[in-house]
């Protein structure tokens, strides 16, 4: 891995400095424009981290991190069954800001905005803006899960939770966690592991201090991903007392191999972060080029199975709409 960027700054400057031009993107990475063929999309346009970008393989635009957010031309294809909002959320949004799909969780897109674009994001064409909590319904979603008594466990979701700063982070963790119903708070993020620095001294003091247990469920779905300063901060995490669990896409030519799921479990592991799922990909409108057949990722999993010892396993499941868990994918049909 050739480290072609200096990445010392703090978490807020590589949150603002990201990479938002092909240009750039191809000039640090040492790929020529000429030879290929950009798309440049309306919205959901490129961003990425220079932490990330660091990652990256010099002079290969097939690189796993670079497929991850270079748009492709296909993304403007429409595929039959591919839909704007494939797990309908739309319709289970009772306040701005919160989701009730689980019965004993909910979740709370705090924000919009995410450090990195991943192209086959399944709220890339989610509605954020006129979705977003505000500092008066703040008061209306503690309201709500005060009024739901079943309701043990909130998910930082967004977005990226950890874009927010500390500031308002902490604020929420402070009106949570006066909730006494509450025993879970969770994180849902991939900042850890395309910004590694986000995990500072402040944060991780903050969360080891909440009555609540904190759990971090990060994202990353190639062990290129995981390098020697993503690998440091997780295990500050741990070492503050968070549950670290991961969870990744099965994405085409990306992750769909073997070797490749076998050494994303092991990195994982050696951070201090167990595999929790391994989802097949949320059939979100532009990510149709992503997707693999259900009956090729099966084989695949009977080949993890095989590989790895089960707590080095993820489930592999798929989210569908209106079904009030994930579901695991049926590994015995047709064998
Ligand atoms: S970080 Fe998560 S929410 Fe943000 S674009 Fe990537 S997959 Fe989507």
């Amino acid at each position: 891995m050739i480290n072609h960027l200096i990445t010392q700054k703090n978490w807020q400057s590589q949150l603002s400095e990201t990479v938002n031009s092909i240009d750039e993107l191809f000039a640090l990475l040492g790929l020529d424009l000429a030879d290929h063929a950009i798309y440049i999309p309306d919205q959901f346009r490129l961003r990425v981290p220079r932490a990330f970008v660091n990652k990256m393989k010099i002079g290969d635009i097939n690189d796993p991190l670079l497929k991850q957010v270079l748009p492709d031309i296909k993304e403007s294809l429409t595929v039959t069954g591919f839909v704007s909002d494939p797990l309908g959320e739309a319709g289970q949004n009772p306040i701005d800001g919160l989701l009730h799909k689980y019965e004993s969780r909910v979740l709370l897109t705090l924000t919009g905005a995410c450090a990195i674009h991943c192209r086959y994001c399944f709220r890339q064409h989610f509605d954020y803006q006129s979705n977003l909590p505000t500092s008066q319904n703040q008061a209306l979603i503690v309201d709500y899960i005060r009024d739901h008594p079943d309701i043990n466990e909130t998910i930082l979701s967004g977005g990226d939770p950890l874009s927010l700063s500390n500031r308002r982070l902490f604020a929420w963790l402070d009106a949570l966690e006066a909730l006494p119903q509450l025993t879970t708070i969770r994180l849902h993020t991939r900042l850890p592991i395309v910004i590694p620095d986000r995990l500072d001294a402040p944060l991780l003091e903050r969360l080891n201090q909440s009555r609540c247990q904190i759990v971090m469920v990060v994202h990353c779905n190639h062990p290129n991903e995981i390098d020697d300063a993503t690998t440091l901060a997780l295990r500050r995490a741990q070492a503050a007392g968070i549950t670290l669990l991961n969870q990744a896409v099965l994405l085409k030519g990306i992750n769909d191999n073997i070797n490749i799921q076998s050494n994303l479990s092991k990195q994982l592991f050696k951070s201090g972060v167990m595999p929790y799922y391994l989802h097949l990909l949320d059939k979100v409108a532009g990510a149709a080029h992503f997707d693999i057949d259900e009956r090729r990722a099966v084989d695949l999993y009977w080949q993890l199975l095989a590989k790895l010892p089960g707590y080095l396993v993820p489930k592999l499941v798929k989210e569908l709409p209106n079904r009030p868990f994930k579901v695991p994918i049926d590994l015995y049909k047709d064998q």
